[in-house]
């Protein structure tokens, strides 16, 4: 009576509490899940945003390589800084500088300088809109 009671007791008990772990097991398994979604669902948002970012910096990158630092062909002043295939002004002696596709620079014939000087002439009565600060 005694071992037979005892051992399905224990069968029993073991029964339950296999069940019982069980169960902790799927719900511990459920609220993983529903977290490693949350984490997955926050860290792919954080990748857009870095994505998002990233992109900005490339094409500050792009317009930074575009533009390109140049002595004066005049004066020899080195803080100007111009974009490839345009034309632009020494800020210290006002020589009109013109930058080849490929970034080299000379002064300006008459005609660019004319141009030039009428697009800076547009782009301030316009009020600059801000987009070339960086000059
Ligand atoms: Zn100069």
């Amino acid at each position: 009576m005694f071992g037979i009671g005892l051992g399905s007791l224990v069968r029993i008990g073991f029964r339950v509490s296999d069940h019982i772990l069980k169960q902790q097991e799927i719900e511990r398994s459920r609220t993983a899940s529903e977290r490693a979604r949350l984490q997955a669902e926050a860290s792919r948002e954080k990748a857009i945003e870095e994505n998002a970012r990233h992109r900005r910096t490339q094409l500050e990158d792009e317009i930074a390589r575009a533009s390109v630092a140049v002595e004066c062909p005049n004066c020899g002043a080195t803080g100007n800084r111009i974009r490839k295939g345009s034309t632009g002004f020494c800020q210290f002696c006002g020589t009109a500088i013109q930058i080849s596709s490929s970034g080299i620079a000379y002064i300006a014939d008459p005609i660019e300088k004319v141009k030039a000087l009428a697009a800076e002439e547009i782009k301030q009565k316009s009020g600059d809109s801000g987009n070339d600060k960086n000059q």
